[in-house]
């Protein structure tokens, strides 16, 4: 696997992989890669001829400098397993090589409603950070396709959205949710999980599921008032819980509002923040 931490050498790679009309799937991380991130690779390989991985812990979109600098940074170890994967380019920029001062790198897009609601109104300025570093990637991997995963919903539905406003030539794929065998998310998060709590994070995915399952016999907001007890029985601390269509993200009243609602939640564990969600329509 060729590594580039510059985009001058990254582009010269580029060069050769268009001289060869070779398509490029490209699937943007921040590293600690576990088997979420790698199935999104695999499916990257079964779609294009080469796979471009980036790992960029963003600091644009961490409103929290805690957590900025919690975050996990296993390098050699994700290094090892994209190589063994296959992978046949990572870009590893610095934050200079990303932000350089004298670039604008504003997106001229109107986000707004897509990215003040759930994760949005919880992480202020976090989508501004996200839209900023993907549009800035993009700009530099050139892929053909984008494949992102359902975990992030909110943050999938605005890029595509982004891509749509921009006109970009780019495909965008969502991959589904990869789950431990318990049924929670793949998180590099989950580490963090005190191990006697983890059987209660369990709760989070069984919320969501019970939504599902209820769809014929319960109104949105009946739904929600059981999920959120669930999930706060289980001892965590959320801060939201919300059923909404999948591509305007409002929040809906009656099943009549949407073609494909979508339930979304958030909520802490302890010292760990989780998310989740589920199409209810599936
Ligand atoms: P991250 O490194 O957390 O920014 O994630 C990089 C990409 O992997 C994003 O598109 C995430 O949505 C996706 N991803 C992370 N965890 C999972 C998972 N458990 N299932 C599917 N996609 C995931």
């Amino acid at each position: 696997m060729r590594v580039y931490t510059t985009i001058a050498h990254y582009q010269k790679y580029l060069i050769r992989v268009r001289a060869k009309k070779q398509t490029i799937a490209f699937v943007p991380t921040m590293g600690a890669l576990h088997v979420g991130h790698l199935e999104l690779m695999k499916h990257a390989q079964s779609l294009a001829d080469r796979v471009v991985v980036s790992i960029f812990v963003n600091p644009t979109q961490f409103n929290d400098p805690e957590d900025l600098t919690k975050y996990p940074r296993p390098l050699a170890k994700d290094i090892h397993l994209l190589e063994q994967l296959g992978v046949n380019a990572l870009f590893l920029p610095t934050v200079n090589q990303m932000y350089p001062k004298d670039l604008d790198l504003s997106v001229p897009v109107q986000l707004d409603a897509w990215a003040t609601v759930m994760e949005g109104a919880y992480r202020p300025g976090h989508f501004e950070g996200v839209v900023m570093v993907v549009h800035r990637l993009l700009d530099i991997v050139r892929p053909d396709i984008l494949i992102m995963g359902q975990k992030d919903f909110q943050q999938k539905t605005l890029i595509a959205e982004m891509i749509r406003q921009l006109k970009l030539p780019i495909k965008l794929i969502a991959h589904p949710i990869v789950r431990e065998s318990d049924g929670l998310a793949f998180s590099s998060r989950n580490v963090r999980i005190d191990p006697s709590r983890r059987s209660d994070a369990v709760a989070l995915r069984s919320a969501l599921l019970l939504a599902k399952k209820s769809i014929s016999t319960h109104s949105p907001d009946q739904i929600k008032e059981k999920c959120i007890h669930i999930i706060a029985d289980a001892g965590f601390r959320l801060e939201y819980f919300d059923i909404v269509d999948h591509q305007t993200l409002r929040s809906i009243q009656s099943w009549q509002d949407t073609e494909t609602p979508v339930a979304c939640a958030a909520a802490w564990l302890g010292e760990v923040r989780l998310i989740d969600n589920e199409i209810l329509s599936e």
